[in-house]
């Protein structure tokens, strides 16, 4: 870490564009400008009209003069780092979660990009660095179209496919929501050592000056949050494109590690996840994160096979020393209900935590079971 900072953080504010809430949208401006951080507008070049997700080909818009004046301003004065949102947020229609990019021709997908950039780069009047794919979705082509406008990093969530094979493309991605903010720290403050940086996602619906239903909070307690922030002397406020071009340890290395594995669901719900740590930890943190998860995962299941063997052999035992027809009863009663809950269980399309740790147990019991007979 070459940072004096044990925690870093940024802030990442999704779907500035021509349609965005004005009022959100400059209100938050005017706060990173008052505090003196920066934040990472993600911009939509050339926002379709209507529904993002209507794949539908119709008009799009660029930004009106004020909405650049007012991006442009920004920049220059540092309280805004503007990284490209695709081209104009519109689904391909390619398959849910949805996509402007992830299937399209490589052609396509630069021809949006090289675009988009030359947009934003004609209203800030510098070099746009970093991209954020709308819905956080994308594949190898993108990268490459990418790399090939001469962006340097992408900034998506935990959960974007491991495909590049450019090594110097840097990922940064989003780890938590406004809410979150202090727990988010306080967790990171905890393992220095994971050299933490807490991604924070904000869109203008999140805040109850847009008028929209989803929103959580309003732009004072973003104030507040910010000035909070300048308290804390071991946390520093950083863009997306200054965190990704000032260090080298946000390769796609680091990116894997911080995913969740991929049998996510058969993990024990108490036992933390890596995607659920509210920071992007550094490749070694991670590695030792998921080593507890396995061997944690893996002595879970094993308890259950041990409890169901014992299980099993006691139901052995008792059938043989059966004497009266009602105890006969229970004991084939208690078999069915075994039967039927691994029926049930196997039936599911998808086996997650629990019916897993059913089946672990009921294939003890068959075993200890057997076993007994044996003996
Ligand atoms: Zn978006």
């Amino acid at each position: 870490m070459t940072d004096r900072h044990a925690v870093r953080v940024f802030f990442r504010y999704d779907d500035y564009s021509a349609t965005s809430d004005p009022t959100v949208d400059n209100g938050l401006i005017g706060l990173f400008r008052k505090h003196g951080l920066c934040c990472t507008f993600a911009v939509i070049p050339r926002v379709t009209e209507g529904n993002y997700r209507d794949p539908r080909p119709r008009p799009s818009l660029e930004l009106d003069a004020s909405r650049r004046q007012a991006l442009a301003a920004a920049v220059r004065d540092g309280s805004v780092d503007v990284a490209q949102h695709g081209f104009e947020h519109r689904s391909n229609g390619r398959g849910m979660p949805h996509s402007e990019f992830r299937g399209d021709d490589y052609g396509v997908q630069e021809e949006k990009i090289r675009r988009g950039k030359e947009l934003l780069e004609g209203i800030i009047g510098r070099p746009v660095l970093s991209f954020v794919p709308p819905w956080n979705t994308y594949d190898e082509d993108t990268l490459k179209a990418l790399h090939e406008n001469g962006i340097q990093c992408l900034s998506a969530n935990r959960y974007g496919p491991l495909v590049s094979t450019i090594e110097t493309m840097r990922f940064l991605p989003i780890t938590v929501e406004l809410p979150d903010l202090e727990s988010a720290v306080a967790a990171a403050r905890a393992r220095p050592q994971d050299d933490p940086v807490i991604g924070v996602l904000m869109h203008p619906y999140d805040f109850r000056e847009s008028g929209d239903q989803r929103a959580q909070v309003d732009l004072d307690v973003l104030d507040g949050k910010l000035a909070w922030l300048k308290q804390q002397a071991d946390v520093v406020v950083a863009s997306v494109t200054v965190l990704a071009t000032s260090s080298g340890a946000f390769d796609i290395r680091r990116y894997a590690g911080n995913q969740p594995f991929a049998q996510e669901q058969l993990v024990p719900p108490f036992i933390r996840g890596v995607a659920d740590t509210p920071y992007y930890a550094s490749t070694s943190g991670t590695q030792a994160a998921r080593q507890r998860r396995l061997a944690g995962s893996i002595g879970t299941y094993v308890v259950a096979a041990i409890a169901g063997i014992a299980a099993g052999d006691l139901l052995q035992e008792i059938a043989l020393s059966i004497h009266s027809a009602a105890e006969e009863l229970a004991l084939v009663l208690v078999l069915a209900a075994l039967g039927a809950l691994a029926w049930r269980t196997a039936r599911q399309p998808r086996v997650y935590f629990r019916p897993m740790l059913l089946m672990t147990f009921l294939a003890g019991c068959g075993l200890g079971a057997a076993i007994g007979i044996f003996r």
